[in-house]
């Protein structure tokens, strides 16, 4: 990666992407739908800042607070930057497989699809343990579903793993986080994002 995307689409939304002209400065402005950042930094820096303030966005929109994003979207971001980084989130846009393997935070997360007997007892579609690193899916969900499912526990771990405060367990949030990063990893092609060579 030599450049930031031109353009991007966060919340089904298209922002420009384009230069804030002061170092150590990047923000996000949905009153003009522009992402700015300083463009004196070095691109994985940029790629940081940008990842920043697509995260406070996401944040927002899924319900957080300004002031609680303002406070979590930088480690929240992150873990996100190299979500995107280090894995191939296509499966979302079902034109792969769901991986049995992904990165988050550098932790090995195994998939694991089945027709799990506890899940099925409590009417759910997935589950994330943190200890075991573990996602179970149950894999006799509609793509679709499963694709938002499997993004659901992502979202969960990625909250987990950000030292989130408590907001991996405030289930009405990770559910609409979930779906707002959906959209984003479906509506973007994030390839661009990852370090040169690869
Ligand atoms: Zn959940």
């Amino acid at each position: 990666m030599t450049e930031l995307p031109k353009k991007i689409i966060v919340n089904r939304i298209p922002y420009s992407v384009c230069n804030s002209n002061d170092p150590y400065s990047y923000e996000a402005d949905p009153g003009v739908q522009e992402i700015r950042v300083t463009q004196e930094a070095a691109p994985a820096r940029k790629r940081q800042y940008f990842m920043w303030e697509v995260t406070h966005l996401l944040l927002v929109s899924a319900g957080m607070s300004q002031k609680e994003a303002d406070r979590y979207h930088a480690g929240v971001g992150s873990v996100l930057n190299r979500l995107v980084i280090d894995n191939d989130m296509d499966f979302v846009k079902g034109r792969k497989p769901v991986p049995s393997m992904i990165w988050i935070n550098g932790l090995p997360y195994t998939i694991q699809q089945d027709i799990f007997k506890e899940l099925q007892d409590e009417d759910l579609g997935g589950r994330v343990t943190y200890d075991t690193l573990y996602i179970q899916i149950m894999e006799d969900l509609k793509p679709e579903i499963k694709s938002y499912v499997v993004v659901h526990e992502i979202t969960h771990a990625v909250l987990f793993e950000a030292n989130a405060g408590n907001y991996d367990s405030k289930e009405t949030f990770v559910e609409a986080l979930a779906w707002q990063l959906l959209y984003f990893l479906q509506d973007n092609d994030l390839s661009i994002l990852k370090p040169e060579g690869e």
